[in-house]
């Protein structure tokens, strides 16, 4: 605190305040951008599975691939930091290319591991998922893995396909001749209507944690879980409960017919190995 005030008397030390470290975000996410070329050189992206597990049995029926950024001195760094900075530079498509071809491929050794078909989840950003080179991206991934379209789920948002609808509507009709899956992430907290839901080809919809997290207590929460249950089995759609922390949690979404959760309960997004052990562990039950 004397070196606080000191601060506040001298330019030098405020200068040291304000160094860029704890500077304006616009500097800090400056400095990191830089680092993040330097990050794709070095290779410190990586990728982490959270396990996407049926409410009943508690069967891991896929993943979700959640990327990973190590810096070797910032330590872990979040991804709701680096994919906004990467979505406007562009750096997103190198690195969303990368990750679902290395998703793909993944997916084979869980698979062998489980000795039974499983299916893998990508985020697609709004810039991967309008950028020319998409379809492209895909197909590389499908072949090269060897994987079929259908062990394939491609997660996008509200907004991405909001942007350009007509656009959005061509992608996914290509998407679903792959017979890929498409997943709408963080449902309910966008702002669009539910016609889409009608005009295009999606397959499963993940609610949004900010519904799970104060459930079983808060009434309305339940109330808009319920709702989308219901939206979802009558258009036939399955539902993902995303943010599962408590057994409460689990009960309540399987209750109510919610057949797939992912959350903090039934696992944490893990490295490839962790991934694989769990999925080779003996259940005692
Ligand atoms: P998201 O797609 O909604 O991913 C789910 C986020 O919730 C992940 O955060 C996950 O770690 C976290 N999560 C899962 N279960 C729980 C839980 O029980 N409690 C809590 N508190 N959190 C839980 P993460 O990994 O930090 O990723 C943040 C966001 O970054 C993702 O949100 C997604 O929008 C983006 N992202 C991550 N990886 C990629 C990627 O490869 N490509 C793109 N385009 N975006 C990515
Ligand atoms: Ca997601
Ligand atoms: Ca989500
Ligand atoms: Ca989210």
């Amino acid at each position: 605190d004397a070196a606080l005030s000191r601060a506040k008397e001298t330019g030098k030390a405020r200068c040291v305040m304000y160094s860029p470290r704890h500077s304006s975000p616009t500097e800090d996410d400056i400095s990191l951008e830089a680092a993040m070329f330097q990050a794709v050189r070095e290779g410190e992206f990586v990728l982490h599975y959270q396990p996407i597990v049926d409410a009943t049995t508690r069967e891991i029926e896929g993943f979700e691939t959640l990327m990973r950024w190590k810096h070797p001195t910032l330590g872990m760094v979040s991804p709701a930091r680096f994919i906004p900075i990467a979505e406007t530079n562009g750096l997103i498509n190198l690195l969303g290319a990368w990750a679902l071809k290395a998703a793909c491929v993944q997916l084979r050794q869980f698979q062998e591991a489980a000795k039974r078909p499983l299916y893998i989840s990508v985020n697609i950003s709004p810039r991967q998922f309008r950028s020319d080179k998409f379809l492209e991206v895909l197909d590389d991934a499908i072949s090269y893995s060897g994987l079929s379209g259908d062990q394939l789920v491609l997660e996008i948002t509200e907004g991405t396909l909001m942007i350009d609808p007509a656009h959005a509507e061509t992608i996914l009709g290509k998407m679903a001749e792959r017979r890929a899956r498409i997943a709408i992430d963080d449902f309910g907290t966008g702002y669009s209507s539910l016609a889409y839901l009608k005009r295009f080809p999606i397959s499963v919809l993940k609610i949004d944690r900010a519904f799970i997290r104060d459930l079983p207590a808060s009434q309305k929460d339940g109330a808009i879980c319920n709702a989308v249950l219901d939206l979802a089995r009558h258009l036939s759609l399955s539902v993902v409960a995303e943010g599962v922390e408590t057994e409460e949690q689990m009960a309540y979404m399987r209750e109510r017919g919610c057949r797939y959760v992912q959350g903090y309960l039934t696992g944490k997004p893990m490295a490839a190995n962790v991934a694989i052990a769990a999925l080779t562990e003996r259940h005692y039950e």
